[in-house]
C-alpha cells in the first residue's frame, strides 16, 4: 500500500507544501508503505508549474514509486465511478447557481457551506424546465448527515456530509470525487495532508465507502502560517525554493529549516526519515518569516 502527496500545478510549491510533502512522504516510508505522487491538474493548471514542483520534491529528497498520476488523464476512471453511483440511484442533477446555494445556506435554517438540497427534490417536469435554462452539476444524494474519521494526529473526528457535487456543470469531475477515486485505485491507504483539509475528510470517507473501498487512514498536519497567523501564501515574500535559492539559500537549508520546524535534529530528507516520530510531530502551526532580500 501507498502514501501519497497531491500537488495541484497551480504554481510553485512553497516552504509549507514543501514541509507537508516531506511529511507525507516520512509518514509513508516509516510505516512500510511506497509513496506516490499524483498531480491534481482537472482545473487551474499554470503551465510548466507541474515540471517546477516534481524538481523541487526530488530536490529535496523526496522519491516516489510508479509513474506519476495526472488526473486530466483518468477521465474514464472518473465517469465510471460516477456511473456506478447513477446506476444505484444515489445522485441528482443540480441546477442551483453560487448565489442560490449561498442564499440557502444563509437562511434561518442554513448550514454554512452546506448544501441544503434544493434540486433534490426537484419534480421531474421543474427538472425538464431547469434543464433548458443550465447545464446541470451532479451532486451525491448523500444518505448521512455526517461521518466519522480517524485521524493519526486529530483522533476521532466527525464532520458534517452534504451532498456534494461529483461532477461540475462543466463537466469537470470535482475534486471530492477525484481524490477518493485515485487514493482508491491507487492503493492510498494513507493521506497525510495540510489540516485546511480535515473538514473535508468525512465527506470523502463516505463517498470511499460508497464505492465499495475502505477510506485510508488520515494525518492532517498543522499548516505553515505568516507572521499574522495566516495560512502562508506566495504574496508572503521569498517562500518558494526557486525564491529562497535566489536569496543564497540552498536546498539543504531549506531541509533544515523544515527539519527545525518539526523539532528534528537531522539536516537531510534520508536523516529526517530515520529519526521520524510522529507522536512527537508539534500540532501548532510553523511561523515561517521569509528572509528579507540583503540590501544594496
Ligand atoms: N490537491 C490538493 C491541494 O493541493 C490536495 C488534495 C489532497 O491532498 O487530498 O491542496
Amino acid at each position: 500500500m501507498f502514501g501519497r502527496y497531491a500537488p495541484s500545478p497551480s504554481g510553485d510549491l512553497h516552504v509549507g507544501n514543501l514541509r507537508t510533502a516531506l511529511l507525507a512522504w516520512m509518514f509513508a516510508r516509516s510505516s512500510g508503505r511506497g509513496f506516490r505522487m499524483r498531480v491534481e491538474d482537472l482545473d487551474r493548471v499554470r503551465p510548466g508549474a507541474q515540471e517546477q514542483q516534481l524538481a523541487d520534491l526530488a530536490a529535496l529528497g523526496i522519491d516516489w514509486d510508479r509513474p506519476v498520476v495526472l488526473q486530466s488523464q483518468r477521465r474514464t476512471v472518473y465517469d465510471d465511478a460516477v456511473s456506478r453511483l447513477v446506476a444505484r440511484g444515489l445522485t441528482y442533477e443540480c441546477f442551483c447557481t453560487r448565489r442560490e446555494i449561498a442564499d440557502a445556506a444563509s437562511a434561518p435554517h442554513g448550514v454554512p457551506g452546506h448544501y441544503p438540497g434544493t434540486c433534490r427534490r426537484l419534480t421531474e417536469a421543474q427538472r425538464a424546465e431547469r434543464r433548458a435554462e443550465r447545464p446541470a452539476a451532479l451532486r451525491l444524494a448523500a444518505g448521512v448527515d455526517q461521518f466519522t474519521v480517524r485521524d493519526l494526529l486529530h483522533g476521532t473526528y466527525t464532520g458534517p456530509v452534504d451532498d456534494l457535487v461529483l461532477v461540475r456543470n462543466d463537466g469537470v469531475p470535482a475534486y471530492n470525487l477525484a481524490v477518493v477515486v485515485d487514493d482508491a485505485e491507487m492503493d492510498v491507504d494513507q493521506v497525510v495532508r495540510g489540516d485546511d483539509l480535515l473538514a473535508s475528510a468525512p465527506r470523502q470517507a463516505y463517498l470511499a465507502t460508497l464505492l465499495g473501498t475502505v477510506p485510508p487512514h488520515y494525518a492532517h498536519v498543522a499548516l505553515a502560517v505568516n507572521g499574522l497567523g495566516k495560512r502562508l501564501a506566495k504574496r508572503d515574500g521569498a517562500v518558494t525554493l526557486g525564491d529562497l535559492r535566489a536569496l543564497g539559500w540552498s536546498q539543504a537549508d531549506v531541509v533544515a529549516a523544515i527539519a527545525d520546524s518539526l523539532g528534528m535534529a537531522a539536516r537531510d530528507a534520508a536523516g529526517m526519515l530515520a529519526e521520524f516520530d510522529p507522536a512527537a510531530l508539534p500540532r501548532t502551526p510553523w511561523v515561517f518569516a521569509p528572509p528579507e532580500p540583503v540590501a544594496g
